[in-house]
């Protein structure tokens, strides 16, 4: 079920500007619903543990995976259930809230740094470094000169990583405003998930366009061919979750990852250590 082609459709072209408007956010491609996705999404879950597992044991390549979204736009969800399938050893969520002090005194790219992962590890940003031009433009907490030069220091900033072998997969989970609303109504209404419910939430509505174009400047100059952005289509869960672990499985695929060669002579242990047991049982 290995399809690239699937993953081109949302992916952001170098050099091609990024218009949100010509993305549908309830596309679902041929697929008709939840439950006749069921059994290809269980196939790219399972798959996805397994080449998590080679990834580890290979320890050849990093994995680092960035979720965007607005609020209520999933990336909890996604999280749950594209990490829920990997072995924890190995795998880590880094959360980017309001900078603490410490962080605010450094350049913005210090915390997202340390954060990144080492060979074998998988680590998702939940929000990242890419906060330092969305929310911060959009409230214009620095000088337009500040953030419009943090472009080039984030491309900068990922060809280096991915120089050193880490993998950078970056995800939009593209919602429409109703979606957003039908959310927050949702919350409001279901006891488990009133705790969620923030003002700040509702009050960062107005900024909606502001938002669409920080984003569409992001993605359009930070995506590339080492660190490529994708949309993907997020009003339906189901569809989002099969994109983003399809997408994801097919760049591991192509790592064409290989369990390394046992680093002792398995004859030489057999016969040390299990036929002589074996020869003399009592
Ligand atoms: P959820 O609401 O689903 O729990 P969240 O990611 O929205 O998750 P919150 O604690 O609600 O988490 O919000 C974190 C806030 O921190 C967001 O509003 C985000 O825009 C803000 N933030 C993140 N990075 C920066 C930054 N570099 N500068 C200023 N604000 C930032
Ligand atoms: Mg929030």
């Amino acid at each position: 079920m290995s399809d690239p082609a699937f993953g081109e459709r949302f992916r952001v072209r170098p050099g091609e500007r990024l218009r949100l408007a010509d993305h549908d956010p309830a596309y679902k491609g041929r697929h008709t619903d939840k439950e006749e996705a069921r059994e290809e999404t269980a196939h790219y879950a399972r798959r996805l543990r397994e080449l998590q597992y080679l990834l580890y044991a290979e320890g050849r390549h990093g994995l680092l995976i960035c979720l965007q979204a607005l609020d209520a736009g999933g990336k909890d969800g996604t999280i749950r259930h594209v990490l829920g399938y990997m072995n924890p050893q190995g795998c880590r969520v880094q959360a980017f809230k309001v900078p603490t002090p410490e962080e605010a005194a450094h350049d913005f790219l210090w915390r997202a740094h340390r954060a990144t992962p080492g060979r074998g590890e998988v680590v998702i940003f939940n929000r990242s470094h890419y906060e330092d031009v969305l929310v911060v433009r959009v409230h214009e907490w620095v000088p337009k000169r500040v953030w419009k030069g943090r472009y080039a220091r984030i491309n900068e900033f990922e060809a280096l990583l991915a120089e050193n072998g880490t993998r950078i997969l970056k995800f939009f989970l593209h919602i429409s405003p109703e979606e957003q609303l039908r959310r927050f109504e949702r919350r409001l209404e279901d006891p488990r998930k009133q705790w969620k419910i923030s003002e700040a939430d509702y009050a960062e509505r107005p900024y909606w366009d502001a938002y669409q174009a920080a984003y569409e400047e992001a993605l359009t100059r930070c995506s590339t061919k080492q660190a490529p952005w994708y949309v993907i289509p997020a009003d339906h869960k189901w569809f989002r979750n099969l994109a983003v672990s399809k997408i994801v499985v097919d760049h591991l695929e192509a790592l064409d990852m290989r369990l390394p060669e046992p680093r002792v002579d398995l004859d030489e242990i057999r016969r040390k250590y299990h036929q002589v047991a074996k020869a003399d049982p009592e």
